[in-house]
């Protein structure tokens, strides 16, 4: 085994892992990468078809990306942010507020303030804490309350993970957390409500929808209005559920909810940690002759507006953890006062703002807004489209969905009944595994394998991530 593999399985603990499994085998140790290719150390080869665990955007070791860490290098790598200003920071404050901000938006409902944290969990838990804090001095409540979705996963911290309804990672640590409520999220594959037969090519005909989703929605703040507690605001993660395994939201589903929240007087908390910085492509059918102007959040896609936007992941473009934290003015202001006041918000972190973080950022969304990075995820957007068509033909493959350049494979026992693997089979973490043998990795949520590459994927590069994905499937069920 490789010096380096032993020490990991001497002392690393890895994450959402079990540990027996890990120490059955010899690692993968990652030594390097370029674009989308990620190598070993012994110099096999792989794509990355998961960007990282959804972190990269531009692939790895971007010239621009690589030179901006380094000229911010010879100037300081961090001071803090408690008590200090720094040119990045600002920077990039400025930038990610205008991203946020579409032109057509009223001033009160920009997002102009930043908060600077780490990760998505602590994002996250800083739009929980501000929410709450606001719903309680705005009046609107003394005891806030939230709501989120069925299958939602927000981070691992305890905020984060009370806003989070996967029991397999969040039922053990319940006696820790806050209540939260949950609604069912629109999982169209599996709707109790839809009666779409599920034959090939008419699996995603979805056009008996009346949204009922939405219906229950209504109901969960009609019920809680009752109580005289109106809910503080609703966690949706918007146009794609992650973690809860790529589950899609059909066209419309997140401005109708949006609405509903806007007529409660709730706030809306988006969580782009995954869905941000393009991931989930463009609005079909519009195209902007600027780059600048296309949206970056998954929630301008339906020109939805929420009151905190929460980022991380590819906020760095995948290369440094740093997460912010979007709010409005209204927002701010609650928190303003005399010193003796006490209304500071008293949260923050060592690495706030860090330099290093923020001209690594300044750099991704340069990249992002320009107009070769727009049409290379377009490509990449299409070719998505078109290479997924082939899975149709798999046996175990019941659902396929897509959102720009995200994807989510659902594997079943068998398509026509969408009967699904138990989980003890480990159908996915098998997949997965025989597509590393083939040299592509990602990594399975539960059923479903990911597809997320990062945006330099080429088409060739592309249609082998898929072929692997198809061969791995025959390979693991045959009859
Ligand atoms: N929100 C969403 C939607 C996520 O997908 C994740 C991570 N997968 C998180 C929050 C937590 O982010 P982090 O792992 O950076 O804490």
């Amino acid at each position: 085994m490789h010096r380096i593999a032993q020490l990991d399985h001497k002392h690393v603990w890895h994450p959402f892992t079990q540990m027996r499994d890990w120490l059955k085998e010899e690692p993968i140790v990652i030594a390097s990468g370029r674009g989308a290719v990620l190598r070993d150390v012994h110099g096999n080869e792989y794509l990355d078809a998961n960007s990282s665990i959804w972190t990269n955007l531009h692939g790895h070791a971007h010239p621009k990306i690589n030179s901006a860490i380094q000229q911010q290098l010879k100037k300081i790598s961090h001071s803090s942010a408690l008590g200090f200003a720094s040119e990045p920071a600002s920077l990039l404050a400025e930038k990610l507020a205008k991203a946020a901000s579409p032109r057509n938006r009223k001033p009160q409902t920009k997002l102009e303030k930043v908060f600077y944290s780490d990760d998505g969990s602590t994002a996250m838990e800083v739009a929980l804490k501000l929410a709450y804090e606001f719903a309680r001095r705005s009046g609107r409540s003394k005891n806030p309350r939230f709501l989120s979705l069925e299958g939602a996963y927000h981070g691992d911290t305890v905020g984060a993970v009370s806003l989070g309804h996967i029991d397999l990672f969040h039922k053990a640590y319940s006696g820790l957390l806050f209540k939260t409520d949950k609604v069912a999220a629109p999982y169209c594959y599996r709707c109790p409500y839809n009666r779409a037969q599920p034959e090939r090519g008419d699996a995603r005909d979805y056009r008996k929808c009346n949204f009922e989703c939405v219906k229950l929605v209504e109901q969960k703040f009609a019920a809680q209005r009752k109580t005289k507690n109106p809910y503080a605001a609703m966690v949706v993660e918007p146009l794609m559920q992650g973690a809860a395994g790529m589950i899609a939201q059909p066209e419309g589903w997140l401005k109708r909810v949006a609405e509903i929240i806007r007529s409660d007087g709730a706030q809306l908390i988006a969580d782009e940690v995954m869905t941000g910085f393009g991931r989930t492509g463009f609005p079909s059918g519009l195209r902007t002759r600027n780059p600048k102007l296309e949206p970056l959040f998954a929630c301008h896609k339906e020109d939805v507006q929420p009151d905190f936007l929460a980022l991380a992941k590819g906020m760095t473009g995948g290369y440094l953890p740093m997460a912010a934290t979007l709010t409005t003015q209204k927002v701010f202001d609650a928190f303003l006062g005399e010193y003796a006041d006490f209304k500071t918000f008293f949260h923050g972190h060592s690495f706030t703002g860090n330099q290093l973080g923020s001209a690594a950022a300044l750099a991704s969304l340069e990249i992002l807004q320009s107009r070769e990075s727009d049409s290379a995820r377009r490509s990449l957007q299409q070719n998505l489209r078109d290479e997924l068509q082939q899975l149709w033909r798999l046996e175990n493959v019941g659902d396929i969905r897509q959102v720009g350049l995200v994807a989510g494979i659902e594997l079943v026992k068998n398509w026509r009944t969408r009967e699904p693997f138990a989980l003890r089979v480990r159908a996915g973490i098998r997949v997965c595994e025989a597509m590393a043998r083939r040299g592509v990795l990602t990594r399975p949520i539960g059923n479903v394998i990911a597809i997320l590459p990062p945006y330099c994927t080429t088409g060739k590069q592309l249609a082998k991530i898929i072929s692997a994905l198809g061969e791995s499937v025959e390979e693991n069920f045959k009859k």
